[in-house]
């Protein structure tokens, strides 16, 4: 195979080989020896050539019929010579002419011919040879002309010369001119010669050829051509140039053209260009040197005619410069294009363009991925079809705003071929040209699962996961809604904070999802005394929020009332039947409040009244609240130093066997004097101190006390009793209690079973922890009171597990005695339950003697309340202990 390199030897060998030939015909001119070499010179040439493109046939994919019929016509050329050499050197006689080289020479011309025609007419709707047409012309016009001035007039005037030698004669001018012809023809209709097929080297070779066959015939024709003239090599440059173009058109066409394309085509096309006006002028010289006879008038036309063809020139220079602009201009526009197709086509998103009339003009892949319609059906259609009809009028006139000349951002629903709704967010630009909007452009990115994130995250920004309800933002936002409105249509509305009681003991006694569900249930029937308009925030906790709109003063209560029937009744979650009574606070916008913080803050003050006021109710918020709220604040504060200041008091409250009219115990009970607001209810500081942690230290106190007082009373000679202490569930969680107890007993000497401890039911049953520390204070010894019993929640398992020794029958069903029978019926299941477990029984809280004749039936005979005493300080109990005994009568009315 030819590569770059191999065909460089080639034309080395080439011009050697000429050379040589040179050599010979210069050094031994008419030798005998000369002509014999140079016949071999002229013989071997061929020969080479034909080699040459046989073997570049053999290996070549196309043009292959072209290339051979050039070797067939190289073939005729070398038996030419091959007859040429047998009459001259072998025959020794003078080559007969016309004769038989003649008819080879004459074949070669014509294979040449074929195969050019055969070219041509393969390439003809490539050419573009009609451009060339003048060109050609003027080249052929001067050829034709010098060959008739030289060659063929020269043989028709030739006299006694036979029809066969003119014939002979004329063939091979008429032949040559013909090549000369489709050479040119060819050379000029390539666009780039190098890339088709090395044709640059034929023509040179026919050039050569074509030049050296007229000085030939020229010679001929005046008889003074003789085997050896200088001529001869370039026959057989001739041949082996074809041979050559031959091995370059398969080595480009084996490597890849490109490398060579941009190579010499700028020196050929000039060199296209200025052909026809170098001939032009050569003609114009040729016939000042054959015409010595020079007058101004040929002068004068000779240089009109030079200044015309340099004018022609410089225009052509000019037209090849602006042509070669031209084609960059068209490529760069090419890969401009290409770019914006591209752009246009891949986009990740739909792009379209839209014509005046707001119909599709051209649509990218996306558009059709994202509608499911189909290129056909879109184009032409109007953009406004895939649209229902609300968003149609609106972005209507966002399609009126961009062919205004104003790009529009938007947001629409399209219906797409499957009948699913998408959203888009579009962007339309106005296609301007030459100032003009011809049309516009759109893009749209389908962000439908953008916006249905976007609602997700701003549902779960604006509501409580748990129980599905708006949160306190939300709610905030729309209570300064309903006050902005309110503002101009003068609308009264109420604020409802509703607190569910005891939340937090159906939470530590029955468990977490038990009290999560009971939240949701709530949450259910809060809605469902909602209308349109209002709306019920959970904000937190166990705390709601609700804004009911339209709600006159005299309407509240209603609301209200019907609110709190609702949330009253108990719920049956998971087999178990649990109440969360709500404690109710309203404040009603005008009356109460100027400002959306200010409402809810009277709405929370107004429930925490209701809280403080035995739960379970509502309460409309009235401005004494206000004053009841900042006490509250003081109290928190002054609770600190309440203990230091000494205005902690324990009171004691008998407990007193009936059976035997004997106090059997005392249950303490805290007081605190302040300074300023005089007795506060334990009830009201109770809770401030377990909120800010204070309880502890007044727990440590209490014990301290009430143990003290014990040993004194005992010390006296007293009765043994039971001291009765109260202990918050919150500190059971820890067992410092347990160490404190240890230490107190042992400090003032008490038995342990002269304590009592009463825990609520709240204590977290849950807690493994509060039993452990309950199982810990039952091991000193000391006895176990579960106070309030029956108004928590704890199920009889949890009952069993606790380590108790007696319960307490809470107040609240000692006052239903006689009035209410479920009441009743509570107090006679607590008794059972008892009798069963083997636990003691106590009452609180009884005041009549009704409540003590019924417990006492029951088999409760141990009693406290104000039938018997009201808890009393120390000094005054005292006096009653030292009396020993209640009597019969004053404890047992008939
Ligand atoms: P509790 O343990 O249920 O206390 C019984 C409450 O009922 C006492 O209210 C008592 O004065 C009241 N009471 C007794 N007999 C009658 C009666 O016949 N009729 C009526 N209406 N009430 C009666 P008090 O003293 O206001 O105590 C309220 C709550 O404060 C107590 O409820 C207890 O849970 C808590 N408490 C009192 N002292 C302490 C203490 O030292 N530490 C802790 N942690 N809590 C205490
Ligand atoms: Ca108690």
């Amino acid at each position: 195979m030819f590569v770059k390199k191999g065909r460089l030897y080639l034309l080395a060998f080439i011009a050697l080989y000429i050379a040589s030939y040179y050599v010979v015909i210069i050094n031994w001119k008419q030798d005998e020896i000369g002509l014999i070499v140079g016949n071999l010179f002229s013989m071997v040439g061929p020969l080479v050539g034909v080699i040459l493109l046989l073997y570049s046939v053999i290996r070549m994919k196309k043009n292959r019929r072209f290339w051979s019929i050039l070797a067939l016509g190289i073939g005729c050329y070398f038996l030419a010579e091959l007859t040429w050499n047998y009459y001259e050197n072998h025959l020794k006689v003078e080559v007969p002419y016309p004769g038989l080289p003649d008819l080879f020479y004459i074949l070669q011309i014509v294979f040449f011919l074929i195969a050019f025609s055969n070219r041509l007419l393969s390439e003809i709707r490539r050419m573009k040879a009609i451009k060339y047409i003048f060109d050609i012309t003027i080249i052929m016009i001067v050829a034709v002309s010098l060959s008739w001035y030289f060659i063929i007039k020269p043989i028709l005037i030739t006299p006694d010369v036979s029809p066969l030698f003119v014939a002979v004669s004329l063939a091979y001018p008429v032949g040559d001119l013909a090549l000369l012809l489709m050479v040119m023809i060819i050379f000029f209709g390539q666009k780039n010669p190098w890339t088709k097929s090395g044709i640059l080297y034929i023509a040179l070779g026919l050039v050569v050829q074509i030049y050296a066959d007229s000085i030939y015939l020229y010679l001929q024709a005046i008889g003074n051509y003789h085997s050896g003239n200088l001529i001869d090599p370039m026959f057989t440059l001739s041949m082996l140039l074809v041979g050559y173009a031959g091995v370059t058109s398969l080595t480009l066409e084996q490597s890849s053209a490109k490398r060579v394309k941009a190579l010499d085509y700028k020196q050929l096309s000039l060199f296209r260009m200025i052909a026809p006006y170098a001939c032009a002028v050569g003609i114009f010289i040729f016939l000042l040197v054959e015409q010595p006879s020079i007058n101004a008038i040929t002068l004068g036309a000779g240089l009109t005619l030079i200044l015309i063809v340099i004018r022609q020139v410089a225009i052509m220079i000019e037209n090849n410069q602006l042509l070669k602009k031209f084609d960059r201009r068209t490529k760069q526009l090419a890969v401009s294009t290409q770019r914006y197709k591209t752009i246009f086509q891949y986009h990740p998103d739909a792009v379209f363009s839209l014509d005046l009339q707001g119909k599709y003009q051209s649509i990218n892949d996306m558009v059709v991925q994202l509608t499911g319609y189909l290129y056909e059906e879109l184009i032409g259609e109007s953009f406004l079809t895939l649209l229902d009809e609300e968003s149609e009028k609106k972005v209507q006139s966002y399609l009126i705003k961009a062919i205004n000349g104003v790009p529009q951002y938007f947001d629409t629903y399209i219906q797409t071929r499957s009948g699913t709704s998408i959203l888009l967010s579009i962007t339309m630009i106005p296609m301007v040209v030459q100032e003009k909007v011809v049309g516009l452009y759109g893009v749209a990115k389908d962000i439908t699962d953008n916006r249905i994130n976007e609602e997700k995250i701003k549902f779960m920004a604006y509501h409580d996961s748990l129980t599905g309800l708006p949160n306190r933002s939300l709610f905030d936002e729309k209570l300064t809604v309903a006050m902005e409105e309110a503002k101009d249509t003068n609308e009264h509305f109420a604020v409802f904070f509703i607190d569910l009681d005891h939340l937090k003991v159906i939470n530590d006694t029955l468990g977490h999802e038990i009290g999560d569900e009971l939240l949701i249930e709530s949450a259910k029937r809060m809605r469902l005394s909602l209308s349109a308009q209002d709306i019920v925030a959970r904000q937190g906790g166990d705390e709601f929020i609700l804004l009911a709109r339209n709600v006159k003063e005299d309407e509240v209560v209603v609301f209200a009332k019907q609110l709190l029937d609702r949330l009253r009744k108990p719920y049956t979650i998971q087999g178990n039947e649990v109440s969360a009574t709500p404690s109710i606070g309203i404040a009603l916008y005008p009356t109460d409040a100027a400002t959306p913080r200010e409402l809810l803050k009277n709405a929370d003050m107004a429930m925490y009244r209701v809280k403080n006021n035995g739960k379970n109710n509502f309460s409309k918020y009235n401005p004494t609240m206000d004053e009841e709220w900042s006490k509250v604040m003081t109290l928190e504060r002054d609770l600190h130093q309440a203990l230091e200041r000494h205005e902690l008091e324990l009171h004691y409250q008998p407990q007193i066997d009936v059976s035997t009219g004997k106090i059997i115990g005392v249950e303490a009970l805290i007081r605190w004097n302040h300074p300023v607001f005089g007795d506060i209810p334990p009830t009201v500081f109770i809770p401030l101190a377990d909120k800010s942690g204070i309880i502890q230290k007044i727990t440590r106190w209490v014990i301290d006390q009430a143990i003290a007082q014990a040993v004194e009373w005992q010390n006296k000679g007293l009765d043994p009793i039971t001291m009765g202490i109260n202990i918050s569930p919150k500190l059971l969680e820890s067992d410092r209690i347990v160490e404190l107890v240890t230490n107190m007993l042992e400090v003032h000497k008490l038995p342990p079973d002269r304590l009592d401890i009463e825990v609520t039911e709240a204590l977290a049953v849950n807690a493994e922890h509060s039993i452990e520390t309950l199982d810990q204070l039952k091991e000193l010894g000391v006895r176990i009171s579960l106070d309030d019993f029956g108004t928590g929640y704890s199920s009889l398992s949890h009952l069993i597990r606790l380590p108790i020794d007696r319960v307490k029958i809470a107040k609240e069903f000692v006052e239903g005695i006689g009035i209410d029978k479920r009441m009743e019926g509570i107090i006679h299941s607590i008794s059972t339950i008892a009798n069963e477990l083997q636990f003691g029984l106590i009452a609180e809280g009884v005041e009549t003697d009704i409540q003590a004749s019924y417990l006492k039936k029951l088999n409760c005979t141990v009693m406290q309340g104000y039938l018997y005493s009201e808890p009393l300080p120390a000094k005054q109990l005292e006096k009653i202990l030292q009396q020993k005994s209640f009597k019969e009568q004053d404890v047992l009315p008939d």
